[in-house]
Order: C-alpha cells, then structure tokens, then sequence
C-alpha cells in the first residue's frame, strides 16, 4: 500500500521509548475495521507473489521476529498476515524453553542453525530476544551476562543484514486489561482452552518486570539495520492491517527479481 511508510514510521523505536506511554490501540492508524481486513487481504496476495519471486532469485531472505507478552497475537499474526504465502516458501520457528543441548551451547546457536536461507521468509514466534526478556525477569543468567548481551544481538543481526537477511523486528504491544480478556477467553471457550497454561498467570503477575524488559530491549536493539515496530495489538484487525502493509512494501522495497538466463524459449522444441 503506498501509505505504509507513515505507518511505518508510526510505529518505529526510538531510542526513548516509553513502553507505558505507548498506545496499544492506535486508533488513528486505521480506522474502518472493513478496510483494514480488505487491506490485508490485498497484501496478503502481494506477499505471496513477491514470496515467490525472492525464491526465484535465491539471493536474499526476510527475517519476521515476532515478539510480545502472552495471548499479544504472535500465533494470530502468523495465521492472519501469511495466511496466502505459498508453504514452500515460508518457515515459522517457535521458540520455547531451550533444550540441554541448546543451553550447552551460548544462547545464539540455536537461533542462527534457524535463520532463513536465501530465498525464504522465517517467522520466529519469540526469538534470541527471549534471552533479555523472560531470562533477564526471571534471572536465568547473570546481570553482567544479560547486559553484555544487547550489544551482542546488535552485532548478530548486523551480521545476518550484511549477508542477505532483512530483519523486520515487530513486538506485539497489549494492555494488561486486554491480556486479561484473551485470557478469560482461553477458559471461557471450549476450543480455545488447549491454549490455557496456568504458568501464563505467573508472567501476568510480573507484567511490570517484563514491560521494563521490553522498554530495554527497544531502546538497546533497535538499531538502523534492524529498528523495532511496536504494533499497537489490542485489536487483532488493526495488528494485522499494520504488520501486512509493512511486510509488504518492505518486499517491495527488496524488490526481488526473477533470474536472468543465456538461454531463449525458442531455443528449445518440446516434441
Ligand atoms: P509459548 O510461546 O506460549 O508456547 O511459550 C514458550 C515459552 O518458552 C514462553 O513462556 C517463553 O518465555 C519460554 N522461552 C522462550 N525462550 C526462552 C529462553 N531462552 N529461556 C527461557 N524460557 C524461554
Ligand atoms: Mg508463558
């Protein structure tokens, strides 16, 4: 959509975030809820096509890391936003608990054995940034480790854009009063309970440990070759609508282009 830029730039870090200040609703973003789905759903087509394009070029990849607290619309995004992109073409990572092996290894192996070949789009639902976020709260590593860690991921990603991998950076930004709507849902109705996990409730009492995480993590990693968006996500159209439109014209702005040949179709009878 030619608009995305302004939305684009509504939604970039700066290095003075406020989390608490942030919107999570962004009503001026979009306003008609129709246009907004019709919206995406146009992109969701030109994601497609320009997926398969960048698979034909076999020169670039397009990194989506998806961040946010619990029910913040990771999994929705996936489902709404790439719903159309042909399967071959797209690899969605989730990243839960690391494993022995992984913790045996510095917490990036895991993450960059996962990184999109040139050609793909990879989806990390949570991500390396974990690693600041649920770690830092819980202290799973040492303060000094956690701090040393920022400039870390900002030399990893500078490191993956200098071969071939765009980053798009999105965290999924709810109100506390929002988390506790989705999650009434997941007790309320019956085929969303299997979501349910009690554990949820203990990172819900800790929301203000991890807001200040997520304010860290904005300021220190949103760098100029991989800014963070903070999507206002309270509702689930809108997110969409925001996440599609910057998808999008960042695909066009890659502009992938189909392989040139030595070769003509005329060169060759099919008998
Ligand atoms: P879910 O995304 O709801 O399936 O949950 C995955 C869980 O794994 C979340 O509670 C994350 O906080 C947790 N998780 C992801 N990465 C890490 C990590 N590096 N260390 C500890 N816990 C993690
Ligand atoms: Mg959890």
């Amino acid at each position: 959509m030619n608009g995305w830029k302004k939305i684009d730039a509504a939604v970039r870090a700066t290095a003075k975030v406020k989390i608490a200040a942030t919107d999570t609703l962004g009503a001026d973003l979009f306003t008609d809820k129709s246009d907004a789905e019709k919206q995406v759903v146009e992109d969701a087509a030109a994601i497609n096509v320009l997926q398969d394009r960048l698979f034909a070029e076999r020169k670039r990849a397009l990194l989506v890391v998806l961040q946010g607290m619990d029910t913040s619309g990771k999994d929705g995004t996936v489902r709404g936003v790439f719903n159309v992109t042909g399967p071959l073409g797209v690899i969605v990572t989730p990243f839960g608990r690391p494993s022995e092996e992984e913790l045996a290894h510095d917490y990036l192996w895991r993450v960059h054995a996962v990184t999109p070949k040139k050609g793909f789009i990879g989806i990390f639902n949570r991500s390396h940034y974990e690693d600041v976020l649920v770690v830092k709260v819980r202290k799973f590593a040492s303060a000094e480790a956690i701090e040393q860690r920022y400039d870390q991921i900002n030399a990893f990603e500078k490191h993956l854009t200098e071969n071939g991998v765009t980053i798009l950076k999105f965290m999924l930004h709810i109100s506390k009063e929002e988390q506790a709507k989705r999650l009434q849902e997941r007790l309320d109705k019956p085929e969303k309970r299997w979501k349910w996990n009690a554990s949820d409730l203990e990172d819900r009492k800790l929301w203000g440990d991890f807001q200040d995480a997520y304010e860290t993590m904005l300021r220190r990693t949103s760098t100029q070759h991989a800014p963070w968006r903070v999507v206002p996500a309270d509702k689930k159209w809108r997110r969409n609508a925001i996440i599609s439109a910057i998808v999008r014209g960042t695909l066009e702005e890659m502009d992938p282009q189909y392989p040139a040949f030595d070769w003509k179709p005329s060169d060759f009878v099919i008998e």
